[in-house]
């Protein structure tokens, strides 16, 4: 595919379609946009406006994403205290 220097990664990388990232992990594409939201893969836009991401970065989320990070972002509960006081 393609070599850019990758932030994440902090030297060159191969870096993928998503189109090609869909086949390798097998997931959706908006599963791949969700991974680039939350910053789970590292990628690039290029000048076209396509987004590539880093082969690299893929090795972790895909496969076991229990095991590392995700945990930050996961659904928010909110705090339960209001409502459960109840006048006496
Ligand atoms: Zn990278």
């Amino acid at each position: 595919m393609a070599r850019f220097f990758c932030e994440g990664c902090q030297k060159e990388s191969n870096f993928l379609p998503i189109y090609t990232v869909t086949k390798i992990a097998g997931v959706s594409r908006s599963t791949i946009y969700y991974w680039l939201e939350h910053g789970w893969v590292h990628w690039l836009q290029l000048p076209s406006g396509r987004r590539v991401i880093c082969e690299a970065s893929l090795t972790r989320p895909a496969a076991a994403p229990s095991d590392l990070t995700p945990e930050a972002s996961s659904p928010k509960k909110p705090p339960k205290a209001a409502h459960s006081a109840k006048n006496l």
